[in-house]
């Protein structure tokens, strides 16, 4: 595949390894990353060792005038944007939801809903066909938490999820005229640091063998579903909702 894919918190986890995957199948792949600059340079460190090409974009995505200055670079030093992968995402720290603070609500919105959407806008401006683009793909990591609510853990993650469940279906819709065709990955539980960071260092084991499947996923198990809804293989989907959720 040709052109620039754009992963947003691709320094590891599932971004990571859609990031090296998508460097496989032949796209230059932005790496963009918050914090972890080392962790972002040694993800463009492997794919430029494996033959492909990448390159690493410090953005913090909840934050508009960062998503403009990442689109910025990628025109300015990339080729052409030809897919984005709405990777970057939160959960904040596990409680009910009468003990969060507002500060973790609009953190969690903020990155994942709203910079999602700023990064949809910036790809849309880019890739539609009545903006002179040439089409693509945009798939957006949802999370079998939409449909399961997590109570007890962080329910405002659930409605931000379920909330990009929504909009994966309307922006489908709005740009399948457009050459766009935007999905979502929806996965159940895999084997991240996302959990230690939201307070649950021991989620993976306590989790894992009550996934009908008797284990959590690898991030790479995500990004083989990932890759295949930007490549042409799925010419005729949009707006689709995978669950790649180990039957949970
Ligand atoms: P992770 O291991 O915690 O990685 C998160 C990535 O996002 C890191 O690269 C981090 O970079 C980056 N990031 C965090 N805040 C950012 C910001 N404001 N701007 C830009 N980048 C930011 O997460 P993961 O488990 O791979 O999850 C990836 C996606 O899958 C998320 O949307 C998550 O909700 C979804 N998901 C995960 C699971 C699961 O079980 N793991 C299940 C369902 C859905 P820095 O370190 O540089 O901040």
């Amino acid at each position: 595949m040709t052109g620039t894919l754009l992963v947003t918190g691709a320094s590891r986890g599932i971004g990571a390894a859609v990031a090296r995957l998508g460097a496989a199948a032949g796209y230059t792949v932005c790496v963009n990353y918050r914090s972890g600059a080392a962790a972002a340079e040694a993800v463009v460190g492997e794919i430029e060792n494996a033959g492909g090409r990448a390159r690493a974009v410090q953005a913090d995505v909840g934050c508009e005038e960062d998503v403009e200055r990442l689109f910025a670079t990628i025109d300015a030093e990339l080729p052409p944007l030809s897919g984005l992968v709405n990777n970057a995402g939160v959960c904040g720290q596990v409680s009910r939801l009468e003990e969060a603070s507002t500060e973790t609500l609009r953190g969690v919105l903020d990155l994942n809903l709203l910079g999602l959407m700023w990064c949809c806008q910036a790809a849309v401006r880019r890739m539609a066909r009545r903006y002179g683009g040439r089409g693509g793909a945009i798939v957006n990591l949802s999370s079998g938490a939409a449909s399961i609510g997590s109570p007890g853990e962080y329910v405002w993650y659930a409605a931000s999820k379920g909330a990009v469940d929504s909009l994966t279906l309307g922006l489908a819709k709005e740009n399948a005229g457009e050459g766009i065709r935007v999905n979502a990955v929806a996965p159940g539980f895999v084997r991240t640091e996302i959990h230690a960071a939201s307070g649950m260092p021991d989620r993976l084991e306590k989790v894992a063998p009550t996934m009908p499947i008797g284990r959590a996923a690898e991030p790479e198990e995500i990004a083989e579903a990932v890759l295949w809804l930007l490549s042409d293989k799925a010419s005729y989907t949009t707006g689709a909702v995978l669950r790649v959720a180990g039957g949970r």
